[in-house]
């Protein structure tokens, strides 16, 4: 714990009046302003010994062993001020600004929304984006000055951006540092702005650029191109183009990870005694072969026709639900087939069998629930 009366100088018994005067010699001396940077960790170290010290609450605490600045301890600037505030009300906002202000600044990232089909989430696409941000102005090359004329070093500050002030405080005088009104603190003027761009050396346009979207993306995909997002003030370096993807539901395939799901009906008949069916895919028309006795809810997993996995080679699955269909309406002949049938198995009287239910039925409700 630092000792906050050794750094100013005082006894462990000091009025109120005894550490405020030492402060006030000590601040006089150690200013940033004054003294310099290097001054800089004592001039705070101060600062802190002050604020600690010249509140009744927080000296007590710190009498008792407790540092009231240290991070979770301490009472929070119950009464007083805290370190920053004294640091701001004397000093004016912290760090002071040192040299002239860049006026060539890098620019903002942006964001442009994608929306993508299903198909081209799942094998990746090459597409066009048209794009709204500021690019470098073509009249001046992002120099702000009408073409012909250049930028002059400011004849206040000459050149540096700040000019020094003097000020009085109770601590005495005090030389601060401002930013030069005449340039803005850039340290340069522009005697003839480009009318192009309003000396902005940035203009606004509408331009179309190429997304490569790789396959596995999914909403709220964030793609990022370098460089592609608005140029900064003074023609300054642009900043990133995010594009982030909004994938289009698909009315046949359902998407979870990089599995595709889709539901296959099937007449009771053909589960029965098994049949071939043709399947149309994102990856064109497959044979599927339902084996004799196939059951509802069965799964035919095809295997890598799935969606491209985003990070790495290979693609998810092609998960084919079977449903079942089982005739709501007969014809009198049907009818009469399916009783024959009936009395072969000997299901003319099915006895009732319960089972525990199978988790699936359970899933299947969920989804139904929260209508997936
Ligand atoms: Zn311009
Ligand atoms: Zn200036």
């Amino acid at each position: 714990m630092n000792d906050y009366y050794e750094i100013l100088g005082v006894p462990r018994d000091a009025s109120t009046d005894q550490i405020k005067k030492a402060y006030r010699k000590l601040a006089r001396e150690l200013h940033p302003d004054v003294a310099g940077a290097e001054a800089e960790d004592r001039f705070k170290d101060v600062s802190r010994a002050y604020e600690v010290l010249s509140n009744p609450d927080k000296r007590q605490q710190y009498d008792r062993g407790v540092d009231p600045t240290a991070p979770g301890g301490g009472m929070g600037g119950s009464g007083g001020f805290g370190f920053q505030d004294i640091f701001e009300t004397f000093f004016g906002g912290g760090q002071a600004q040192q040299g002239p202000v860049p006026r060539s600044r890098r620019g903002q990232d942006a964001l442009v929304r994608l929306d993508v089909d299903l198909e081209e989430a799942v094998f990746g696409a090459k597409r066009e984006l048209q794009v709204d941000t500021a690019v470098v102005c073509r009249t001046c090359g992002g120099t702000c000055c009408r073409p012909g004329t250049t930028m002059h070093t400011c004849e206040v500050c000459k050149g540096r951006g700040v000019v020094q002030r003097v000020q009085r405080s109770f601590l005495g005088q005090i030389m601060t540092t401002a930013p030069c009104a005449a340039c803005q603190g850039f340290g340069t003027v522009i005697p003839e702005p480009c009318v192009d761009c309003g000396g902005e050396g940035r203009v606004r346009e509408r331009r179309t650029i190429a997304v490569n979207v790789p396959a596995g993306v999914e909403t709220g995909t964030r793609i990022r191109l370098t460089a592609q997002g608005e140029v900064g003030p003074g023609g300054g370096p642009a900043g990133d183009l995010y594009v982030e993807i909004r994938e289009r539901p698909h009315e046949t395939f359902v998407r979870r990870g990089d599995d595709l799901h889709c539901t296959l009906e099937v007449p009771m008949t053909a589960a029965a005694l098994g049949a071939g069916m043709t399947l149309d895919t994102f990856d064109g028309e497959q044979e599927i072969e339902l084996r004799p006795g196939t059951q509802p809810a069965q799964v035919v997993t095809l295997r890598g026709l799935g969606v491209g996995h985003l990070n790495g080679s290979g693609r998810g699955d092609l998960q084919v639900h079977v449903e079942v269909q089982v005739p709501t309406t007969l014809d009198d002949e049907q009818a009469e087939l399916l009783r024959s049938l009936a009395k072969l198995r000997g299901e003319e009287h099915p006895e009732p069998r319960l089972s525990a239910a199978h988790p699936g039925v359970f899933s299947r409700l969920r989804d139904k629930l929260s209508g997936r």
